[in-house]
């Protein structure tokens, strides 16, 4: 049976692991497909292609997008955008620059509680792209503030905590557009960290959301029961993926959640269809050409 890891971080956001170490990665643990979702960038598409020409497994080029919504954050998965897109580029050079500004202020608010990381060791763990506070949570951890990332998360960085400060968050609508407009396909990510209620989805669904990531490493069994009935009642497509970011420290690494290809095959699908709406939109108003 072929299967597909549809939910992967690399060093061009907040993975350990370099485009070409996720592919190598998945080629070992018998993945045919893998997408590459790195939160607000796309830079780690083209390495792994390069590298998965060479050994055979196919690249979906994704994007996860932080949205908020009711006051909570949610990620919404771009599948098969077009990645090298002037537009879509622009947009995300907002979010990344949104993003470094951000860590100049919790760099600060660190400060304000006598907690001082070393600047230099930060951005060097970034100059590849998009800085997170997973950054900061590896280095509080090297720095000995904390023991691991969770206690990271749960004493500095987390929501309501000392050095918390929000980042730029788009609408959902805000990012299904985004995608769509590039020819990509929207999914829904995680629906157990926020925008998983039905009602919810269903306005998604109007939308033109695709699918759901119903088969998650941290979704109970009841859990992922409730998403696999609320995409066979809302026609969404079942999606899954590791969320991985890297190696050792990975709760879930490369490999340990798969998917049927069908999943992928699905995917194509959707987009086909967006491709033929996009034309359509663009001979009805030319001057939408963006790219
Ligand atoms: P950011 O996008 O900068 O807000 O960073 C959040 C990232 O930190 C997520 O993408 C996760 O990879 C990671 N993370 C790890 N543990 C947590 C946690 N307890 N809460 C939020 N994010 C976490
Ligand atoms: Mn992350
Ligand atoms: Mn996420
Ligand atoms: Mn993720």
């Amino acid at each position: 049976m072929k299967t597909a890891d549809l939910h992967i971080h690399t060093t061009f956001s907040d993975g350990t692991y370099t485009p070409e170490e996720v592919v190598k990665e998945a080629s070992r643990q018998g993945l045919s497909a893998i997408a590459i979702t790195d939160h607000d960038i796309t830079d780690g598409i083209l390495p792994a292609l390069k590298y998965a020409a060479k050994i055979g497994i196919e690249i979906i080029p994704g994007v996860e997008l932080s949205c908020e919504y009711n006051s909570k954050e949610i990620h919404v998965m771009g599948y098969y955008i077009n990645w090298e897109n002037k537009w879509l580029q622009h947009k995300l050079e907002v979010f990344q620059k949104a993003r470094e500004r951000r860590a100049y202020h919790i760099l600060n608010k660190l400060r304000d509680i006598r907690v001082d990381i070393d600047e230099q060791m930060l951005f060097s763990m970034t100059s590849m792209g998009s800085i997170s506070r997973m950054h900061f949570a590896r280095c509080l951890v090297q720095s000995g503030y904390a023991k691991n990332h969770k206690e990271a998360f749960d004493r500095f960085l987390g929501d309501g905590c000392p050095a918390f400060v929000r980042k730029l968050r788009i609408t959902p609508e805000e990012a299904l557009s985004m995608i769509h407009r590039v020819g990509g396909v929207s999914v829904i990510a995680h629906p157990v960290f926020g925008g998983g209620h039905k009602n919810f989805l269903k306005k998604l669904k109007n939308m033109g959301l695709t699918g759901i990531e119903a088969l998650y490493p941290h979704h109970s069994p009841a859990q992922t029961k409730k998403y696999l009935k609320f995409a066979r009642e809302l026609d969404l497509t079942v999606t899954g993926g590791t969320d991985s970011h890297g190696g050792s420290e990975s709760e879930s690494p490369i490999g340990s959640l798969k998917v049927d290809i069908e999943a992928v095959e699905s995917l194509k699908k959707a987009r086909k269809i967006q491709e033929e709406k996009n034309k359509v939109i663009l001979e009805h108003c030319p001057g939408k050409d963006e790219s």
